[in-house]
């Protein structure tokens, strides 16, 4: 048989998502894949199961429904503060994950070089090499994750395509000040590059951090492709509702690489979706509360075991430092937690371009129930997990 393609042999699966079906193998508390035990708000519920009876179930129009893409219009209007237009600015997709695969294919040629920030979501380096372009990886440095300016040009001076920005960011949790985006903004002007954004936790910022769309600083609309979802904002994660915003000369290209790679997002959750769109600003002040509780009941609960950890500004992620257990192999550790502590996590250097093996993710995108048997397990983690010599 003839070999499959190169394109594919350049990266595994998922181990996010390996990771969960670990846990699912060890029955552990799985902290590993970002998403809710929680459910959605019931109205939208509610309304998913009038949409049953109603006539939603062939093909929306392959850019989105228009009533979706009218309420995602004023929804992302009202907080990007600048008027979108929903028919030739937004493209609704099939999660974020493709919305920033259909950007990726938007923009790039084989062989153009994108700017990555280490650490990363997993997604863009299959994202890259299945477009065929090349990653420049550029190092957020621990504790604070903090850019070198001078390196990212130096990464600029390579003439990339595009940088990737993920903000609030997966898995560090930095929220981009300002001035940090008003930095790569110059510099993506200088260069004269796209900037491709991953704003999916734009409503889980913590006091006193804010979120900035990049797409708003000044000149910057033209060449940005904000990618976003409802996954994390509606908890519905499974719903697979993601959209690109842009200007309509590149949303005319996003169009046509979405219309033939999924041809559209779910009509019928399309439409029950409408509903949460249409909430006003309460629910995403009651959203960012809840996860504060949770951040705060999750960081405490760690403090308690003194199982070091980093403190996100934004999104629901943090990382364990685990370098006290002397581990070589963060992937081996993660898999002794889940097995031997009944906890899930994913190891941290699948999310390092560098060689780092002193973090394992964990998420506190949970009932406060789940939480507390997590942290309750974490308590013998060090009595079950044996120091490597
Ligand atoms: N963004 C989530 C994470 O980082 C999950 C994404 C996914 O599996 N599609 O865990």
């Amino acid at each position: 048989m003839k070999e499959l393609s190169k394109r594919t042999a350049g990266f595994t699966d998922s181990v996010i998502r390996r990771m969960t079906r670990i846990s699912n193998k060890y029955g552990a508390v799985n902290l590993s894949q970002g998403f809710p035990d929680f459910d959605p708000p019931k109205e939208i519920l509610s309304r998913l199961a009038e949409v049953t009876k109603e006539d939603f179930h062939q093909y929306s129009i392959t850019w989105g429904a228009q009533n979706f893409r009218e309420a995602l219009a004023a929804k992302q209007s009202h907080f990007m503060g600048r008027k979108i237009d929903p028919d030739s600015e937004i493209v609704v997709t099939c999660g974020s994950t493709e919305a920033m695969m259909a950007a990726m294919m938007s923009v790039t040629n084989p062989g153009d070089k994108v700017i990555v920030f280490s650490p990363f979501y997993e997604n863009y380096g299959a994202d890259t090499i299945l477009s065929g372009a090349e990653p420049i990886y550029v190092p957020l440095i621990p504790p604070e994750f903090s850019f070198d300016t001078d390196a990212l040009e130096a990464a600029f001076r390579q003439n990339p395509k595009a940088i990737i920005l993920c903000n609030p960011s997966n898995p560090c949790g930095k929220v981009f000040t300002y001035d940090e985006l008003k930095i790569i903004a110059d510099l993506a002007e200088k260069y004269d590059t796209f900037v491709i954004t991953d704003e999916v936790y734009e409503h889980i910022v913590y006091e006193p951090f804010k979120h900035v769309y990049f797409a708003g600083l000044p000149n910057m609309w033209e060449r940005t492709i904000s990618c976003s979802s409802l996954s994390k904002t509606y908890s519905v994660t499974g719903w697979r509702l993601g959209y690109v915003i842009a200007p309509p000369v590149i949303i005319d290209t996003v169009k046509k690489v979405h219309d033939f790679l999924t041809v559209g997002a779910a009509a019928p959750l399309q439409e029950a979706a409408v509903t949460g769109l249409n909430f006003g600003d309460d629910y995403y002040a009651n959203l960012q509360k809840k996860y504060s509780e949770k951040r705060k009941l999750f960081l405490d609960g760690l403090d308690t075991l003194d199982i070091p950890h980093t403190v996100p500004q934004g999104a629901y992620y943090i990382l364990l430092d685990i370098s006290e257990f002397g581990y070589d192999s963060d992937l081996e550790f993660c898999e002794v937690l889940a097995r031997d502590v009944g906890v899930g996590a994913v190891p941290g250097s699948s999310f390092f371009k560098e060689p780092e093996n002193r973090y394992v993710r964990v998420h506190f995108a949970k009932k406060n129930e789940t939480l507390n048997e997590a942290l309750n397990r974490l308590a013998d983690m060090r009595k079950k997990i044996a120091v490597k010599k």
